[in-house]
């Protein structure tokens, strides 16, 4: 069995697009509209030659339980699953309440968690990224999951983590 790694955060962030970079091809359900992705999706993935389980999470409920309340459930289920987590968060957007709640349900699993700070698709952004300190979960990693930048070191702290 191969160590799970549960890529975890609120829609639209760039999870799915992370995924698919991680993967290396398109196949993570991405779109422009939040919350396409099904509960969960898992993929097998490598990085440097060491293998492992790459979980994708998302998707409203279809029972309707409201957006913070079906983020956080999402977050439980897949951290519970989770060797450890990468949670993204939208760096040009900055930490929002349902981000913290997120955070809170991290802190509680006591998994090790790896916080890439997505969508810094250039220098100009890379400030926005240091603002996500302010998490309390260490490191903010600046990645573009759309373009690619960052991932590498992104990855290379993922697997310290797994
Ligand atoms: P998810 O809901 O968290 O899975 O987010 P998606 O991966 O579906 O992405 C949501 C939107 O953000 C899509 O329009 C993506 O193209 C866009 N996006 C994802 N990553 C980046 C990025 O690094 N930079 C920019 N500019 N847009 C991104
Ligand atoms: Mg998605």
């Amino acid at each position: 069995l191969l160590p799970v790694l549960a890529v975890v955060g609120r829609p639209n962030v760039g999870k799915s697009t992370l995924v698919n970079r991680i993967i290396g091809r398109r196949e993570a359900v991405t779109e422009d509209t939040p919350g396409v992705t099904r509960d969960r999706v898992a993929y097998e993935a490598n990085w440097n030659g060491r293998r492992f389980t790459v979980l994708d999470t998302g998707g409203w409920d279809p029972e309707g339980e409201g957006l913070r309340a079906s983020i956080t459930a999402q977050a439980e289920r897949a951290v519970a699953l989770a060797d450890a987590v990468l949670f993204v968060v939208d760096a040009t957007v900055g930490a929002t309440d349902h981000d913290e709640a997120v955070v809170k349900i991290l802190r509680a699993a006591r998994k090790p968690v790896v916080l890439a700070a997505n969508k810094v698709d250039g220098p100009a952004t890379e400030a926005d990224a240091a603002m996500l300190w302010s998490l309390g979960l260490g490191e903010p990693y600046p990645v573009s999951a759309l373009h690619g930048r960052g991932s590498g070191d992104l990855l290379d702290a993922a697997m310290e983590a797994l």
